[in-house]
């Protein structure tokens, strides 16, 4: 996607336009979560988000399109999203952003994740950085703003680009649907709560890249998931 399609605020016309960018989704995992590469067309330079594995298929993505990838970020700590990162940073020699600290025991327990699920059992990643609300992170040229969303997992965290108006939600908020809350950490309210106080008024034209399916746009579910109804 680009942002070719966004219009100039008044005021902001003496601004540089900032750069379009490119996002790659790298369905990874039995879960098929969407993994992606998102980088800035003019210096190549990007960052892959939530490797949950297929890590060899990742890397020949990243080759294909000859990104130089900065970093690695996480929206939580579930092992379809983590499951890659500790790898892929290792092969990249690149540090790993997020999520928020209170995903660090589900992080810390990745080899249950990985039995419960019946998943081969995988690296366990260290986050180099943790993430709060309100922090702004740097990557593909563009910065991110975080919104610590819990319910689904506590230290779920979304990134949202306002100028872009672009989110990457992972599994907070699905097209036609909200993350599951029945996993250890998960909390129903809290998660409908992060989705109505921090997600939606983010504004009806924002379009969001989710951890699984179709993206869509907060002012299709305000009207159409049934979650809200
Ligand atoms: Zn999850
Ligand atoms: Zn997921």
């Amino acid at each position: 996607m680009t942002n070719s399609g966004h219009e100039m605020k008044s005021g902001a016309t003496t601004e540089p336009k900032q750069p379009p960018v490119s996002i790659v989704v790298i369905p990874v995992t039995p879960f098929q979560q969407n993994c992606s590469l998102i980088w800035s067309p003019e210096t190549k330079k990007g960052a892959v988000v939530d490797p949950g594995g297929d890590v060899e298929t990742i890397v020949k993505v990243i080759k294909e399109y000859g990104v130089e990838v900065e970093k690695i970020i996480l929206t939580h700590g579930h092992i379809d999203h983590i499951g890659g990162a500790a790898d892929l940073a290792a092969q990249l020699g690149v540090k790993v952003i997020g999520p928020h600290k209170a995903d660090e025991p589900l992080i810390e327990r990745v080899a249950d994740q990985a039995k419960q699920f019946g998943l081969p059992d995988v690296k366990p990643v260290r986050p180099d950085e943790w993430l709060d609300e309100g922090d702004m992170v740097e990557f593909a040229g563009r910065n991110f703003e975080v919104l610590h969303c819990p319910g689904h997992a506590p230290g779920h965290v979304v990134f949202f680009d306002r100028d872009l108006r672009f989110a990457f939600s992972g599994d907070v908020l699905f097209a036609g649907s909200i993350g599951r809350t029945d996993l250890p950490l998960g909390d129903h309210d809290t998660l409908i709560r992060s989705i109505k106080e921090k997600m939606l008024p983010l504004g009806d034209d924002v379009s969001f890249l989710p951890g699984h399916g179709e993206a869509s746009t907060i002012g299709h579910e305000r009207q159409t998931n049934p979650f809200f109804k």
